[in-house]
Formats: structure tokens, sequence, C-alpha cells
């Protein structure tokens, strides 16, 4: 089915959600889009999507809705609506068949419990959290990891490939967001570890340079060293050349590290590893690090270094 005959609201227009609705435009899709902040909806606007005033006006007769939103509480509020300020969720104004498709990255108690009230009203829900971060989405090479149906996985899937290049099928509602932060715990601990690792070698007068081919050709071979070396000027084109700035903030990288930790709390799962970088980055972000990109984990180590000279 061709993505023209799709009609989709597209709910949360930054950092991420503007790029990514603008390539569901670019792929000739009917995008009404919404987000608190005008300008954002002025600017897809301008790319030809049509501008809605609220969510609900965003989703009428949307086959398709798909969410961006910062936090767990603005997804449970923007679905199942909020008491306290007494406004209502979208749960009253979605119709039957339509698609909710979630794409933050929260815990996976909300997006369980979003789905699970959706589904009483015959409304199919999707988590379908992203990797690959603004340049992903910008250049429309997401990877998306989905948690729910398999039917509603299908449903998904011609909308999320003008979004993205990678799509899995992780398991139930809920998987999707265990599988993406299991992954960036990984890449927490990676990153800690070949910035350690670099540092140690060039304390004892070795080049990272010569260093990192080593390892890159050796058994300490990770995707930090292959793509994202977080010591400067080893690799080009990578924020640790730059400065540390764009790619992946350390703020957004403790946002993770704390949803993995919660989660293994809930499982009785032991993350010593994850842990222990959670701490790292918390005293990184503390030190005035928190919009850096997370690679810059690296001027922890070398800071103690210059300390010592
Ligand atoms: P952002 O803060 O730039 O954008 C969130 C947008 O949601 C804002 O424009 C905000 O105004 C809007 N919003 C909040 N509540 C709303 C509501 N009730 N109705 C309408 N709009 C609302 O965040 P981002 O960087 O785009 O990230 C979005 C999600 O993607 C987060 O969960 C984040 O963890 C995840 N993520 C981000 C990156 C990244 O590199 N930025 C990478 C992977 C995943």
């Amino acid at each position: 089915m061709s993505l023209s005959n799709y009609s989709i609201a597209f709910i949360g227009l930054g950092n991420m959600g503007g790029t990514m609705a603008s390539n569901l435009l670019k792929a000739h899709a009917n995008v009404c889009v919404f987000d608190l902040v005008p300008q954002t909806v002025a600017e897809l606007e301008s790319q030809g999507a049509r501008a809605a005033k609220s969510a609900e006006d965003a989703v009428k007769g949307a086959d398709i809705v798909i969410s961006m939103l910062p936090a767990g509480k603005h997804v449970q509020s923007l679905y199942l609506g909020d008491s306290e300020r007494g406004s209502a969720g979208l749960i009253d104004v979605l119709g039957q068949n339509t698609l909710v498709i979630d794409s933050s990255t929260i815990d996976a108690a909300t997006s369980i419990l979003v789905a699970k009230a959706l589904a009483e009203k015959g409304i199919a829900f999707v988590d379908a959290p992203v990797s690959g971060g603004t340049a992903g989405a910008a250049a429309g090479t997401l990877t998306f990891i989905v948690g729910g149906e398999a039917p509603a996985y299908q449903k998904a899937l011609p909308v999320l490939s003008a979004m993205g290049k990678n799509i899995f099928h992780a398991g139930q509602n809920g998987a999707g967001q265990i599988a993406k932060i299991c992954n960036n715990m990984l890449l927490s601990v990676l990153m800690v570890g070949t910035s350690e690792a670099l540092q140690m070698a060039i304390d004892n007068g070795l080049d990272p340079k010569v260093m990192s081919d080593i390892m890159l050709q050796s058994s300490g071979r990770n995707w930090t060293l292959e793509l994202y070396n977080p010591c400067p000027d080893v690799m080009p084109n990578v924020p640790s050349s730059n400065d540390y700035k764009g790619g992946f903030m350390v703020d957004l990288m403790r946002k993770d590290l704390g949803l993995a930790l919660d989660t293994a709390l809930k499982s009785h799962s032991s993350t010593p590893m994850g842990a222990i970088a959670q701490n790292l980055y918390n005293m990184h972000s503390m030190q005035g690090s928190g919009q850096r990109d997370f690679s810059s984990i690296f001027e922890l180590f070398s800071a103690q270094s210059n300390h010592k000279q």
C-alpha cells in the first residue's frame, strides 16, 4: 500500500520528530502535525503538512498516529489524559482501527499501560523507539525496535520504512522499549571501557590512533572503536574531533541508563556494569557536560591523568 493512501497524525516535532515527519512528507504521505511549540508546526506546514490546532484536531480521521515525545508522563497524558490537570486523552477521540505508533524512549510499563487501555477500545498500539540519533532521523536511516502484536507490526512497517532502514520486531508491547535500553546500557559500558583503555595507553606513551587500530583488529573491537572513537582526532567526522558537539547528549544517555536500571530493579537483573556507567555519566553531567556528546566521558579519564602531571 502506498503511503499516499494513509492519513497520518504526527505529534511531537522536536529534534527527532521534526525530521521524521519531514521524511513522511517526502514519501508522499498525508501528514497532519501538532506540537506545543508553534514554530515547529509552522516549519512542517511549510513543507506540506496540515497544521493542527491541538492533538485532538491532528488525529481526526487519522489511520495512523505517531508520537515522539520526551518521556513516559507525556505519552501517558497524551493518550490517557491527566486527571490532575483535568485533560482528556486521545483515547476518547481515536477511531477504531487506528494504529498508534509511539517512538518516544520511555519506560516499558507506561507503554504496556497505554497499549492495554487502547486495546480495550479496539485501538492497536506499538512501541517503536529508535536508535540512530538526530543524524539518522534526518537521513531516514533510523533503526526502529518494535513491540506489539504481529498484525500491528505489519501495518506499521511501510510507515516506519519511510523513516528508517532497519526495523525489528522485538516481541509484545514493551519489548521495543526493553530492547532499546538494553542496547543503550551496553553502549554506555562500551564507551566507558574504550575510553579508559585508550587513556591508559596514552598514559603509557602510546599513540591513541595506533592503539585504536590494534584494538580494532583484536578482541577489544567494538562499535565505539569502529564508528565513534571517543579520543579527539583519532577519527574524522565524529563528535570527539569536534569538541564533543552534536551527536547523542550525555543527559539523554543518563535518561536511558535511568530507565535501564529501573527495569533491572523490577526484573531482579544484575547490572553492575550499567550501574557503574550510570554513576560515571551522572558525575560527568554534574561537572557541566550534560549537553555534550556522550563520548566526552573520555575526558573524565584524561582529566584525571592531566591532574597527575
Ligand atoms: P525534543 O525535546 O527535541 O522533542 C520533543 C517534542 O515534544 C518537543 O518539541 C515538545 O514541544 C513536544 N511535546 C511535548 N509534549 C507534547 C504534547 N503533549 N503534545 C505535543 N507535543 C509535545 O526531544 P527529541 O530529541 O526529539 O526526543 C524525542 C524522544 O526520542 C525522546 O524520548 C528521546 O529520548 C528519544 N530519542 C532521542 C534521540 C536524540 O538523539 N535526540 C535519539 C534516540 C531517541
